[in-house]
């Protein structure tokens, strides 16, 4: 499908939604300490965004449980909040939501530890929100999609780790997935051209050990690595100009 680029009305709703999206995370991440279940969290995030009157982009979403995806250590992407999940001093946690606002869509994660983690841990928790800039840095209207992932994955090849190929980041503004898909490796030149006002969620995806991952086959959502390596995720939907990017899910 051709890419749209959005309007002015709705680029500034998904720059209000954007903001509330993390406030929502910062408050989520404020609470993750030793002992939270990650089912309380979701209670957070949930409450947050109904007292902002935005609605959740992810409860529901084929079904998904819950309003935030919590994906602890091993665990990728698409974890399900549960109360029987109990944070431990040393855990990485990957907290990754939506929202709804004027029917744009905003989405937006990131991983970080829980009180001190390893070395390795800190490293490529670091290493994949940088992976993240270094690939924007070449995101302007007119570049390609494998230019981004080209500069994604020539940063990462330097270091002995997996880049997760079954799953990209994406278009997103009426819908949570739109065109085009954005995979976080590619070659300079190839696939789609980004256009003028288009929103995209780009989200590289980083383990420790390989880059095979399977979906738990108990709560059908959850991606773990094939290996038990720890994982990292980070990820903004932003705008894209014409000379650059536009993030809109921060600060
Ligand atoms: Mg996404």
């Amino acid at each position: 499908m051709a890419l749209q680029p959005k309007t002015p009305a709705q680029i500034q709703s998904m720059r209000t939604g954007g903001k509330l999206l993390a406030e929502g995370l910062a408050l989520v991440e404020s609470k993750a300490q030793p002992g939270v279940s990650t089912a309380a969290l979701d209670a957070y995030i949930s409450e947050f965004f109904a007292s902002k009157k935005v609605k959740p982009a992810f409860l529901g979403y084929y079904g998904f449980p819950a309003t935030i995806c919590i994906s602890v250590n091993d665990e990728v992407i698409h974890g399900i909040p549960k109360e029987e999940t109990i944070l431990q001093e040393g855990d990485i946690l990957d907290i990754d939501s939506g929202l709804i606002l004027d029917g744009m869509y905003l989405d937006a994660g990131y991983t970080f530890g829980v009180g001190k983690i390893s070395e390795e841990a800190r490293l490529l928790i670091e290493r994949t929100k940088k992976s993240f800039f270094k690939g924007i840095s070449v995101v302007k209207a007119g570049a390609t999609v494998g230019d981004y992932g080209y500069e994604v994955e020539k940063y990462l090849s330097q270091f002995d780790y997996g880049i997760i190929r079954d799953y990209a980041g994406h278009g997103i503004g009426e819908t949570l997935h739109e065109d085009p898909t954005i995979p976080n490796y590619g070659t300079p030149g190839k696939g789609m051209r980004f256009i003028e006002n288009m929103t995209a969620a780009f989200e590289p995806m980083v383990t420790l050990g390989t880059e095979d991952v399977f979906i738990d086959a108990d709560d059908d959502w959850t991606v773990l690595t094939d290996d038990g390596s720890l994982a990292a995720h980070y990820e903004h939907t932003v705008l894209i100009t014409k000379n650059g990017v536009e993030l809109l899910t921060q600060l």
